[in-house]
């Protein structure tokens, strides 16, 4: 085994196998250069981030002019500009029924504050209530409480003794919907805190979707319940799924709402936890044992929150939304031939996401053929990072029909690696 010259551990990356980094120099709307004088297409947008491309110049800029003015300020007991435009331009974006934003560093914060809301409201309204229902499959973030929410497997398993119990409905495949539903009702009969979902596909437990009526049906669950529901919309947030979010497609307002990753368009790391007013009025009160309990130092960082801004911004042109559309088209297109191509299967698609299996007997995340589809990949100067034998394709919005149709010719002969 070829020990590795560098001393930084690297995010699931396994060095014994993968001892060699791939340097990258600048990036610039879908391309990564690398230090090697390489192109890269970025067909999976730097971890599902980069929504307008890497280095948007608006975002560029405002990042610029916020660094020379004010670059950090603690965020308990002060506020800053770009945070209060962030926030009140945010609620605009979302559903009516969302009222109160708090400010986090990553996907898996926002969800660890998501569940410290719903357990803070039943405690402060003097109800005991700490039983999360979770989606089989879900991924939900790395930290231990959103560990705990996700998936238990291979991701997990040397933590598992940390993770606290949760109750887990079954993934809502074609024709077992009501399955799942009826196990949210009897799970819901519990009294449990709140109901987590992705809203509309769970990226990381393989780009599984689901129809919006299923996740319609099971916020009217939840509702009549009365157990909050938790929109994790990390990943389906900022038009991935054809609408600026995925929930609007199932017209499902959530109690809770996580967006991250493209919130600074993949910029920066910010996050935000929305909720509704009754969530943050069970924690208003002149008793400060009340308070909600949760920090990290850079919450709200000013040049975060400017990128954010500038992101926002570019949202309210309805230009977006069309290239949104439009890369989806192009996307639905790309995928045609796979439908018909027996050596593919579930070739699927929402919004922006392409995903399709390579029919292999050895499947998932470990499947043999997943590091020698991401070296085949890289071969073709694509950044395409398969979770084992799913392919999927979720690029920057920039992405052309060229681009595409590489990324495309390459997943084709990837095919014949097996
Ligand atoms: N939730 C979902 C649905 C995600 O897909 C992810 C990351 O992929 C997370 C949460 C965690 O986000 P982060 O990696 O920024 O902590």
């Amino acid at each position: 085994m070829r020990r590795k010259t560098s001393p930084i551990w690297h995010p699931f990356t396994q060095h014994a196998l993968q001892p060699d980094m791939v340097k990258i120099e600048r990036g610039e709307g879908a391309y990564l250069y690398a230090a090697d004088g390489r192109r890269i297409i970025d067909a999976i947008a730097s971890w599902w981030v980069v929504t307008h491309g890497h280095c948007h110049p608006a975002i560029v800029r405002a990042i610029q002019k916020q660094a020379e003015r004010l670059n950090q300020i603690i965020f308990a007991g002060h506020t800053h500009e770009p945070a209060e435009r962030v926030a009140s331009a945010l609620l605009k974006l979302t559903p009516p029924g969302l009222d109160y934003v708090f400010f986090s560093d990553s996907g898996s914060t926002s969800v660890e504050v998501a569940l410290k809301m719903a357990l803070g409201y039943w405690r402060n309204i003097g109800e005991s209530r700490s039983r999360i229902v979770v989606m089989q499959h879900s991924y939900h973030g790395d930290t231990i409480g959103a560990m705990s929410v996700g998936a238990r497997g291979v991701f997990n398993a040397a933590y598992g003794p940390l993770l606290f119990d949760v109750a887990t409905v079954p993934f809502p495949s074609g024709g077992q919907e009501q399955t799942t539903l009826d196990a949210l009702e009897v799970a819901c009969r519990d009294k449990p805190a709140a109901f987590i979902v992705e809203p509309l596909i769970l990226g990381a437990g393989g780009m599984l979707m689901y129809q919006p009526w299923v996740l319609k049906e099971m916020k009217r669950i939840c509702e009549q319940a009365g157990v909050w529901f938790i929109a994790d919309e990390v990943m389906t947030g900022w038009g991935r799924t054809g609408t600026l979010f995925a929930c609007e497609q199932a017209d499902v307002v959530p109690d809770i709402a996580c967006y991250s990753k493209g919130l600074t368009g993949g910029a920066l790391p910010l996050a935000v936890t929305l909720c509704r007013n009754e969530i943050f009025d069970a924690h208003f009160s002149h008793d400060r044992s009340r308070t909600f309990f949760h920090s990290s130092s850079y919450t709200a960082n000013p040049i975060a929150c400017a990128a954010a801004k500038a992101n926002l911004d570019l949202w309210s042109d309805p230009a977006t939304l069309g290239r949104v559309a439009s890369v989806a088209a192009m996307q639905e297109k790309a995928l045609a031939p796979f439908r018909s191509d027996e050596r593919f299967k579930d070739v699927r698609r929402v919004g922006t996401i392409a995903a399709l299996d390579l029919d292999v007997r050895d499947s998932g995340y470990l499947a043999g053929i997943g590091p020698k589809l991401l070296a085949f990949f890289g071969s073709r100067n694509l950044l395409v990072r398969p979770l084992g034998n799913t392919i999927y394709v979720m690029p920057p919005y920039c992405v052309t029909q060229a681009d595409l149709d590489e990324i495309y010719a390459a997943i084709e002969d990837a095919a014949n690696l097996h």
